[in-house]
């Protein structure tokens, strides 16, 4: 779980409470940021990271089609509007078949602005 994370994380390096996080979220996870934010500040109450504030950035997933060996982002139909109502396609921009991820689906704690 993030929050478990970021908390593991800051109290290792010494932190009395935590000011800011940011983290880069994975494309293919399928989060939206706005729920993402919200449940972040539902868990936060009563833990180091109290009145802390998250920053989100999402991270490019990539692809690998094992076929061809293509390596990269997938092809994405490209309209804000639909994003994230899963019409990212997983095929393989150079020959059509089904690739696998190899990133995208994680989170990664940027930085801890914290007080020790
Ligand atoms: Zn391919």
């Amino acid at each position: 779980m993030l929050v478990e994370n970021i908390i593991e994380t800051a109290e290792e390096n010494g932190a009395k409470q935590v000011m800011s996080v940011e983290v880069e979220i994975g494309e293919f996870t399928f989060l939206n940021l706005d729920q993402v934010k919200f449940c972040y500040s539902t868990l936060i109450g009563d833990t180091i990271l109290e009145g802390s504030e998250i920053i989100l950035e999402t991270k490019k997933g990539v692809v690998k089609c094992d076929s061809c060996g293509y390596t990269g982002p997938i092809l994405a139909i490209d309209d804000s509007e639909l994003y994230g109502l899963g019409l990212l396609s997983f095929s393989c921009p150079e020959c059509s078949k089904i690739t696998r991820v190899i990133e995208g689906r994680e989170f990664i704690i940027r930085r801890i602005q914290m007080k020790r």
